[in-house]
């Protein structure tokens, strides 16, 4: 009787340890013998961690205020924002291609600070036309305006087809490419160990973090204030502004709609996962890192903030840095937060066999789809 007591007990808190995942092992394990990692350690606290305003509406008004719970936590946690100046644009260069100018412009986004701007405009426009605001990943402007210099970074640019701001201009839409601050000219203090491109996202990390804002707030900030450029511009239909992005500039594209309800369409490439399966999971650059984030909310929560405007999330299926089965968790989730606000047609995904790249498989589609012919 005794030893089946004592059986069964060892069996029910071995399984209590498993449903809860609680750390017995810290308690049973001598630390001399097998020394505690910090890896094992994070997994251990987020197994235990339940998201505080995770979404989980069942109707509109439910959506709305959890709308009015989780919209200001992000927007605090993407930090304090510059002091808004009045708009300056300097235009500095012209280039003429077959179906589209290219212009080099650079437009104030706060006192101490000129955002570098390729803005695209389609030849024979005939009426106002959406614009794009076209966002980089850690690669840098070159590639993604299909300006590398060797035949290697052509093809790279060809195959991850990031020239999505020259394909869209190609395509009669207005696009702005910008120059993320910390690439290329802006950068300051070369991160270590890269070579590929001109950038600083530990100096803009650091920098960022300790004056209170975050590097992707004060990216999404440039982007806001080269909105308020497209809408200074008489080619630029004002009501149909997209936003666009690869990788950490898919991550600007997801933040920036929740900041700027002036962003009507989003379409975000290799950045949609969970925070739990990629940045937590393994080594990416720490200006993707929003402090606290985890405790309130997954990614699927941030995109719902943008419901029930038109996102279309892109991942390639091999992509093994944004891993693909928390993708499809999280657009799960999503398209229940668009049928709660019957707008079903207006999330999308486009899963498609590849890996970190962007696609053009349904953007035009989902363009015409929402912002007409
Ligand atoms: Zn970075």
């Amino acid at each position: 009787m005794h030893n089946f007591t004592a059986l069964t007990r060892s069996l029910l808190t071995a399984l209590l340890s498993c449903l809860f995942l609680t750390p017995t092992n810290a308690a049973d394990r001598d630390p001399a013998e097998k020394p505690f990692t910090v890896t094992e350690s994070y997994q251990q606290l987020a197994d235990a961690m339940e998201p505080l305003q995770a979404w989980q509406a069942t109707n509109k008004a439910e959506h709305q205020a959890w709308r009015k719970q989780f919209h200001p936590t992000v927007t605090r946690i993407l930090g304090q924002m510059p002091e808004r100046v009045p708009l300056e644009v300097k235009w500095a260069e012209k280039k003429e291609f077959d179906t589209f100018t290219r212009h080099k412009v650079f437009i104030r986004t706060e006192a101490s600070y000129w955002a570098p701007v390729y803005y695209f405009v389609p030849h024979k426009l005939k009426k106002k036309v959406p614009a794009i605001v076209c966002m980089h990943g850690h690669s840098g402007i070159v590639p993604y305006i299909d300006e590398g210099k060797t035949k290697a970074d052509k093809e790279k640019t060809r195959q991850s087809e990031l020239d999505y701001a020259v394909y869209f201009a190609k395509h009669g839409y207005i696009t702005a490419a910008i120059v993320m601050r910390g690439w290329n000219e802006t950068a300051g203090d070369q991160d270590r160990g890269v070579s590929h491109t001109k950038r600083s996202c530990l100096q803009m990390t650091m920098n960022a973090l300790l004056i209170g804002s975050t590097p992707q707030g004060q990216r999404s900030w440039d982007a806001m204030r080269v909105i308020d450029f497209l809408q200074t511009q008489d080619q630029v239909d004002p009501d149909c502004i997209a936003a666009a992005g690869l990788s950490g500039g898919g991550a600007t594209a997801m933040y920036l709609p929740v900041l700027d309800d002036r962003v009507k369409l989003t379409m975000i490439a290799g950045a949609f996962s969970t925070y739990r399966a990629s940045y937590y999971a393994m080594p990416h650059c720490l200006c993707q890192c929003m402090p606290e984030m985890m405790r309130f909310g997954e990614m699927s929560d941030v995109v719902a903030l943008h419901a029930p405007r038109p996102v279309l999330l892109i991942n390639g299926i091999e992509d093994k840095i944004f891993p693909i089965e928390a993708a499809r968790e999280g657009y799960k989730k999503l398209q229940q937060v668009y049928q709660v606000l019957d707008a079903e047609e207006n999330i999308d995904a486009d899963f498609f066999q590849g890996g970190h790249r962007w696609s053009n498989n349904k953007s035009l589609d989902f363009l015409k789809q929402h912002f007409g012919e």
